[in-house]
């Protein structure tokens, strides 16, 4: 967890302006699709068996997870815990399998970690399992730029304007619903070019500076920005980073964040369904010229959203 502060300090802002030059790109491989996870035999003292599927098959740091679990018989609720964080399932509707969305942050080393669950039957049995989840080792890339990033000094009002985005941002952050609203697989917000890809690292004289958290599509000024998936606006505003910002809360402590906005066409609280128009393509907020950032956020970690994307989901 050594360079999380770096990365977390950065949180929210999304693509920074050009004013470094890169010398090289040193490191130029997309995350690999990694070791498959072994599947483990059924532990449970039910005397059922348990079956525990996950998508993607190979797990690395920075990728978001999909857990498919068939409990061993029929249950009232299930809950479960992966790396420290609470993961949230809901059945499907025969109540037969459980999903739940997680992810292994950049940080992850490589290594099992056990996905503990916890399940209550509909006699009202306590039942748990666990199952050992291989993280693989993502190959981000890294740029090592000649000078440090050079920030316009934000004035007195700026400065303000900062610290009250903080708190906002840290509001909405805070919130957390675990009945899960997205449904079925996460589509492309804009039908366009990826100009810049998720975990990029930004050195200087081998140092960390930044870490590219989200996902930049190449769009011009004006072009509509869709809703990946279901869910409920829990942020449309503009902040001085990011622009005119729209985060959605797709449940399950998973929310997705898109910047940059020319215009914000959705409310707060306002229910949005997958593919929605939520707002128009621009440059706001520190950006260097027009694109869209996009990123995925689950319980804190920011995670890869082209892996998301690439989900095949019920
Ligand atoms: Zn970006």
């Amino acid at each position: 967890m050594g360079s999380s502060s770096t990365i977390s300090s950065f949180s929210l802002v999304g693509c920074r302006g050009l004013a470094l030059v890169f010398v090289g790109v040193l490191f130029s491989l997309l995350p690999l699709r990694a070791i498959e996870v072994p599947g483990s035999p059924a532990k449970s003292g039910a005397g059922g068996s348990w079956s525990i599927t996950l998508q993607p098959v190979g797990l690395i740091n920075g990728s978001p997870v999909v857990f498919r679990v068939t409990p061993p018989e029929r249950l009232k609720s299930l809950s479960g815990k992966w790396l420290e964080h609470e993961v949230f399932f809901s059945a499907d509707p025969q109540g037969k399998v459980w999903y739940g969305i997680a992810g292994a942050s950049l940080e992850t080393r490589p290594g099992k970690y056990p996905l503990e669950l916890k399940g209550v039957s509909a006699s009202g049995k306590d039942l748990s399992f666990e199952k050992p989840i291989a993280v693989g080792k993502g190959k981000y890339h890294s740029i090592a730029a000649s000078v440090p990033k050079q920030y316009t000094e934000p004035n007195p009002e700026q400065l303000q304007k900062i610290s009250q985005d903080k708190a906002i941002k840290q509001q909405a952050f805070s919130h957390v619903t675990p009945e899960r609203e997205w449904t079925g697989s996460f589509h492309a917000p804009v039908k366009a070019e990826i100009s810049d890809v998720f975990g990029t690292s930004r050195t200087f004289n081998g140092k960390t500076q930044s870490v590219h958290e989200g996902l930049d599509y190449a769009v011009s000024e004006g072009t509509p920005v869709a809703a990946l998936n279901s869910g409920t606006v829990l942020l449309a505003q503009q902040l001085f980073f990011e622009g005119n910002c729209v985060v959605l809360d797709h449940g399950q402590g998973l929310l997705t964040l898109y910047m940059h906005l020319s215009k914000i066409e959705v409310k707060e609280g306002e229910h949005v369904t997958g593919g929605q128009k939520i707002g128009v393509s621009g440059g706001t907020g520190r950006a260097t010229g027009p694109h869209l950032h996009v990123a995925v956020r689950w319980e804190g970690v920011y995670l890869n959203p082209a892996t998301l994307l690439s989900l095949q989901l019920p």
